[in-house]
């Protein structure tokens, strides 16, 4: 197990409770001693890394470039197996295995303290499996065999591609979430421009909780069947004003952004702003961090622990 982080703890964890040897490959830090303290035999990277037949990297993905030339590629040998859990950087040629190894993927649909606590609780959790060469000739097995030790298999191991796993990952992330979280925002900022106190609107958006409850309707009763569960004032607004809000052009930029991940584009993009130290990013969060929500929920917080607000 190369890293010891969300899914690289948890992965550990059901891995050995489910038979498995595990050796930890880490740098000798807070993750290594926690390692430990799990009663894990903790090596260098390096030496994890050469020890292992098949090796899990649950790293975070912008490392893996480098990790994998310096720690990872110099210990392989004929019938190992790499597993990821992202499609990311083979489905974008950032990392080179040889042609010697299978190339896996094994990738949760779940944060990873949950892939833990789902293994505990007996529930599943699906995630999605590929093979991007079979150099053993039994790759599928132990792709297979990993989903079913961590105990993605109880909630469905779906065959997948390294690059399917990452379009729908990162579109995700830069189209559905980056949309929802800008129409929250605007909803903030307007209704709170048309007199509507900070603290009540916040609460009416994510504070209360209820929309955990939508989202867990959706998955249990249906993504529409679940409007049953609202007034009809509210289902007739939510249909009848959808088309107005994500208009046509909507769907433009869904399909711009969808060809800058598959063409590689945003890759290269990423991979240059790393270069530079991440001077984008850290801008984009400053801009983040001021807004005002953060403060309102700042006095919420302080508020529900018996401060004044
Ligand atoms: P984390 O950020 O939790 O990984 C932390 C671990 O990576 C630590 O052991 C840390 O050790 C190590 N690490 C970080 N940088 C380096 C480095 N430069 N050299 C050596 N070790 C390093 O990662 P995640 O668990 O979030 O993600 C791991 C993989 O799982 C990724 O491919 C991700 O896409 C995938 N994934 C993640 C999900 C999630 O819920 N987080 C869900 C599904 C898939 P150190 O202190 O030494 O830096």
């Amino acid at each position: 197990m190369i890293g010891y982080g969300n899914q690289g703890r948890s992965q550990s964890l059901n891995l050995r409770d489910s038979g498995l040897q595990v050796t930890v490959g880490c740098r000798e830090d807070e993750y290594a001693a926690r390692a430990r303290e799990d009663g894990f035999e903790v090596l260098a990277p390096v030496e994890a890394a050469a020890a292992g037949e098949v090796i899990l990297i649950l790293i975070p993905d912008e490392v893996q470039p480098g990790v994998f030339e310096a720690s990872v590629a110099p210990g392989l040998v004929q019938g190992d197996a790499l597993v990821f859990a992202s499609g990311y950087n083979i489905a974008f040629d950032l990392v080179h295995p040889p042609s010697f190894v299978d190339i896996l993927m094994v990738a949760p649909r779940m944060i990873g303290q949950a892939v833990r606590s789902c293994f505990l609780e007996g529930e599943g959790y699906p995630c999605f499996v590929a093979c991007e060469q079979d150099a053993s000739g039994h790759a599928w097995e132990t792709a297979l065999a990993v989903a079913l030790a961590i105990g993605a298999t109880r909630g469905g191991a779906v065959e997948a591609t390294f690059l399917e796993e990452a379009l729908i990952d990162l579109f995700a992330e830069q189209f559905l979430w980056a949309g929802i979280v800008r129409l929250f925002r605007t909803y903030y900022d307007v209704l709170t421009a048309a007199g509507c106190s900070p603290e009540t609107v916040a609460t009416d958006m994510y504070l209360s909780g209820e929309m955990v409850e939508i989202a867990r309707a959706m998955r249990e009763t249906g993504f529409f069947k679940q409007m049953e569960l609202h007034s009809q004032t509210s289902q007739y607004g939510q249909l009848s004003r959808g088309d107005r809000v994500i208009g046509p052009q909507v769907r433009q930029v869904a399909l711009e952004i969808l060809d800058e991940i598959r063409s590689g584009k945003f890759a290269e993009e990423w991979t240059r702003e790393q270069a530079e130290g991440k001077p984008h990013l850290a801008r984009l969060k400053q801009g983040a961090f001021a807004h005002p929500l953060n403060r309102v929920e700042e006095r919420l917080k302080r508020t529900a622990e018996g401060e004044s607000p």
